[in-house]
């Protein structure tokens, strides 16, 4: 019978399924007292400008140190807690973080980059979202323009309308809107033009695509033109090798961000990289670290 020829693969299926389940459950069960708790913690990944090798910014990523569970990447809860919500808690929590770095190394006098956060589809749709990111702007003393806000490609493309008003109000009100992971999705370029953005973001695989085709370069040099045109910046991320940024730097690319320099690191170990880049002027260009 079908039963007993396939029964051991819908058992297997089954354990499976109940496995993820209860992992998903567990997360759901902890996930307030980690936060109560301070288990998230935001990580750093330092942006680099091509043109003259400067230390420009960096994006904040979350990351969660549960005491049992070790540290956990956020590409499993961070889907998780857009479903049940709590991605609007946590998000505030690091965009609350990432402004209490920004005044700490401004009253250390050390230079003043801007900082990268994710804002998911989730927080787009909160009525007060304006008001929670200029509150915390204001609570640390700082110019909106300091925080950077990365919108992924695919909450434009599911609700434009929305977008456009939600990120043009915040542009409005001085921040720089970003598209993460731009050319993962279907945004057509004829809508690229009437949204409220200031950066594109490249999706990974435009660089990371195995055989760097010539036809592969063309369209990156295209997409850089068009940028050009419409006055956007370009960051490319997940830059892993030396001919990957040879790549951006041929195109005129404008930042990188990526493993090949440097990984998301805790703010402490960022604050380190922050100070050198102070004194940059007074040292050889280094061969300490991977400059572009
Ligand atoms: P993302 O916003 O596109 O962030 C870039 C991801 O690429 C990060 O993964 C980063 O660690 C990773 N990355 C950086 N350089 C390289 C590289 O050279 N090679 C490769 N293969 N990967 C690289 P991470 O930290 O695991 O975050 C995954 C995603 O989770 C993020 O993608 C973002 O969508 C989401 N996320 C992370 N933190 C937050 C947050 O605080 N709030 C929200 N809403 N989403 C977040
Ligand atoms: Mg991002
Ligand atoms: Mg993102
Ligand atoms: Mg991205």
């Amino acid at each position: 019978s079908i039963k007993g020829q396939y029964g051991k693969y819908f058992a297997a299926y089954d354990d499976q399924l109940r496995g993820k389940l209860l992992r998903e459950q567990a997360i759901i069960d902890n996930m307030e007292s980690a936060l109560a708790q301070g288990q998230f913690q935001v990580y750093l990944q330092p942006k680099y400008r091509i043109r003259d090798s400067r230390l420009a910014g960096a994006e904040a990523l979350v990351r969660w140190a549960h005491p049992e569970w070790g540290l956990q990447s956020p590409a499993e809860f961070i889907p998780l807690f857009e479903r049940n919500g709590f991605i609007t808690k946590l998000d505030r929590f690091v965009w609350d973080r990432s402004c209490s770095f920004l005044r700490k190394w401004d009253d250390a006098g050390l230079p003043s980059i801007p900082v990268s956060v994710n804002v998911s589809r989730a927080d787009i749709y909160q009525a007060d979202i304006a008001e929670i990111l200029l509150g915390t702007v204001r609570k640390y003393g700082l110019a909106p323009a300091r925080l950077h806000l990365e919108i992924t490609e695919s909450a434009y493309t599911e609700d434009p309308n929305q977008i456009i008003e939600t990120a043009g109000r915040l542009r409005e009100l001085g921040f720089v809107i970003e598209m993460d992971d731009f050319g993962s999705g279907y945004s057509s370029l004829n809508m690229l033009n009437r949204l409220p953005i200031d950066v594109l973001k490249l999706d990974m695989r435009f660089i990371q695509s195995e055989t760097a085709k010539p036809v592969d370069q063309g369209i990156l040099r295209f997409i850089m033109d068009l940028a050009r045109w419409m006055e956007l910046h370009v960051v490319a991320e997940g830059v892993e090798t030396r001919e990957q940024l040879e790549r951006l730097r041929e195109i005129d690319c404008d930042y990188v961000q990526g493993y090949y320099f440097v990984r998301p690191v805790p703010s402490e170990e960022f604050e380190k990289l922050l100070r050198e880049e102070g004194t940059v002027a007074e040292q050889e260009p280094g061969a300490k670290r991977r400059r572009p």
